[in-house]
């Protein structure tokens, strides 16, 4: 098992392997249940994100048709406001269990987590009177496409053929929790590059100072700590202009030992 106190060498195929042991059903109890997903408080994580996303899209200058969401996991959380701009939302995974998680509640299959409330409270944020189910209902209709994923592969999609460039992307906990190094994270991005237009927008959430997380019960995998320093100048070295860079700091009650992040980055970035 990797531990916080284990200096472990770690590459891309090194990572690759740790991820055999994701667990869908073990991560959602970790991270997406209270406290880090109560929706009666501002300072709770998962609201803070939802926040983040819904103003990005608010602010009017990201639209288009095509939008791709980067390591998507076993969550949806991260395309609520997005389905609101996007007819054409692409998911994606490196791990087929995950895509698995997805495409069972995309088909309203039983005994899928409940994102219930993460519905209400996008539907909430926006004000229109939009009921939940027909939030679900938006963004089962937006999906297109449940897909695999490799950010370390130069052609992150192969063997899939993308009818047009992406007009967005978002990412949320990915390039930092598959990345052995920075150099590796900045690869990865250049790789993620491919996929946007000119112009486009990548909307980025990530985990800060996070040194491991937990994937499974007991079993722990290795994050590359990055700061918003590095991220920014990262994005700007692949060809960005930062749009807003906001950051939170984790309460104390948000540390229920899964992990060792200190707190979360939301960046809206510009492909120019
Ligand atoms: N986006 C979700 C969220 O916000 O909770 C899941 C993030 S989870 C921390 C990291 C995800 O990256 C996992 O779903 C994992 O399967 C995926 N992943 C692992 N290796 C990858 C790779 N080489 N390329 C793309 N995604 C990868």
């Amino acid at each position: 098992e990797f531990g916080s106190d284990s200096i472990v060498p770690v590459s891309v195929a090194a990572m690759k392997e740790y991820y055999k042991q994701f667990d869908p059903r073990s991560y959602l109890r970790y991270n997406y249940i209270p406290p880090r997903a109560d929706f009666t408080r501002t300072d709770s994580i998962v609201p803070w994100k939802l926040s983040c996303l819904h103003r990005a899209f608010q602010e009017g200058d990201v639209h288009g048709r095509t939008l791709i969401d980067i390591g998507s996991g076993p969550t949806i959380y991260q395309l609520l406001s997005a389905c609101e701009h996007f007819s054409n939302i692409i998911m994606t995974d490196f791990l087929e269990v995950n895509r698995q998680e997805i495409r069972r509640w995309l088909h309203g299959e039983p005994d899928t987590f409940d994102w219930t409330a993460f519905l209400q409270h996008a539907c909430e944020l926006e004000g229109k009177g939009c009921s939940w189910p027909e939030k679900a209902k938006r963004l089962r209709t937006a999906i297109h496409d449940v897909i695999p994923i490799d950010v370390h592969s130069p052609n992150p999609l192969h063997p899939y053929s993308l009818p047009e460039l992406a007009d967005c992307l978002v990412s949320s906990f990915c390039l930092e929790a598959v990345s052995p190094d920075r150099t590796s994270f900045q690869k990865a991005l250049t790789n993620l590059g491919t996929l946007l237009k000119p112009n486009g927008h990548f909307l980025m959430i990530g985990a800060l100072d996070e040194s491991y997380y937990q994937v499974a019960d007991g079993v722990h995998i290795p994050v590359v700590p990055v700061d918003q320093e590095f991220v920014s100048a990262t994005l700007k070295s692949c060809g960005y202009e930062i749009c807003t860079f906001q950051c939170y700091t984790l309460p104390q009650d948000m540390k229920v030992g899964v992990d060792d992040v200190a707190g979360i980055f939301f960046v809206k970035a510009k492909k120019k």
